[in-house]
């Protein structure tokens, strides 16, 4: 390439790095200030960019990786995008096994980025056969050369939030982040931003968002799963139905459970108050914000970092289609708590 040309050798040189915005509008009348670190500017439009490509790196420097080889992976969505965005350029076949929860959007994406999509039923435990996890491990064992990623269980998912998010976050706050909040599905965003920052300074606050439904909190608290916590909820990528490796939780400090139908709402506030047109889990770390606020957790001196892990744009058929949100019963009314354990 002529030096004299300002270009990117390719996509994957624009991952990491994303903008932090003060967010003055939506938390007016909160004490202290906020900072949204806006993951939607990776290529692939989430934070999964970020791991995909570390993981896939460390595999190639490991000689474990080779072109022509097959990387598997379960995935809500997210990670498959950045996955098979990878693969693209490095010369790799992508095969996702995919939750049957996962939006339309996000299953056509994936497919359109050449992946090879198997939709695995969501409501099925862990264990089962039909589950995305041993529909993954299956192929692994038959396909020679394969190399399955699994996040939940890989401790690079940490490391590379380590290496980028958490020095990132540090530098743009001039080292004045006070609480971080983000939600946790695999845990290694939360838990390798945290990681880095508590060795900044070990009085910064992290705050972990998990859903009704999921067992992470209450793991977090009795160090048991409790397998009564586990029913279905509508959010992809927030909560766990399994206790994940890729979760420190000994440097997560607390973690608050937020409604589907809350978080919904908030997710559309925030494209109404700030203009930030975000993902639904956005929406469910600044309604985690709000309960945190209103429980007294900040103060005037607080700088909050909130995690917004991707775009709003994939999920049009669900949170920003009117008609999803009437058909979930979400503009009856606006229930506050724990939601009924209901089939869906
Ligand atoms: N939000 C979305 C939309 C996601 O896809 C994920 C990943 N499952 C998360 C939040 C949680 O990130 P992590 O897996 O690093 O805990």
């Amino acid at each position: 390439m002529d030096p004299k040309i300002q270009a990117h050798a390719n996509i994957l040189e624009l991952i990491g790095n994303t903008p932090l915005v003060s967010l003055s509008r939506i938390t007016a009348g909160f004490k202290g200030e906020y900072y949204a670190k806006l993951e939607a500017f990776n290529p692939g439009h989430s934070s999964k960019d970020r791991i995909a490509h570390h993981i896939i790196n460390e595999a190639e420097k490991q000689g474990i990786l080779r072109p022509g080889n097959t990387i598997i992976e379960t995935t809500s969505g997210n990670t498959g995008f950045s996955l098979a965005m990878v693969s693209i350029i490095k010369g790799y076949e992508c095969i996702l096994a995919v939750s049957s929860k996962s939006s339309r959007d996000k299953i056509d994406m994936l497919r359109t980025m050449g992946a090879k999509v198997y939709v695995c039923p969501a409501h099925v435990s862990a264990d089962d056969p039909r589950s995305y996890y041993q529909v993954a491990k299956r192929l692994h064992g038959e396909i020679k050369g394969s190399v399955y990623i699994n996040q939940y269980f890989n401790q690079l998912n940490i490391q590379a939030h380590y290496d980028s998010t958490g020095p990132e976050i540090w530098q743009q706050t001039g080292g004045q982040i006070t609480h971080l909040v983000a939600c946790s599905g695999t845990g290694g965003t939360i838990s390798g931003t945290a990681r880095y920052l508590k060795e900044q300074n070990p009085a910064i606050r992290i705050l972990g968002v998990d859903a009704y439904g999921s067992v992470l909190k209450k793991y977090h608290e009795t160090g048991e799963l409790d397998t009564e916590e586990i029913y279905p909820y509508r959010i992809e990528g927030l909560g766990k139905n399994l206790i994940p490796d890729a979760t420190d939780f000994d440097i997560i400090d607390q973690f608050i459970k937020v409604t589907d139908e809350e978080s919904a709402h908030m997710a559309r506030e925030l494209c109404k108050t700030e203009g930030i047109f975000a993902g639904y889990t956005s929406g469910a770390a600044m309604q985690a914000v709000r309960q945190l606020e209103a429980a007294g957790e900040f103060t005037a001196d607080s700088r909050v970092v909130i995690i917004f892990p991707d775009h709003g744009s994939r999920y049009m058929s669900k949170v920003y289609s009117d008609q999803w949100m009437e058909d979930q019963g979400f503009f009856d009314s606006q229930n506050v708590g724990e939601p009924e354990k209901v089939q869906y």
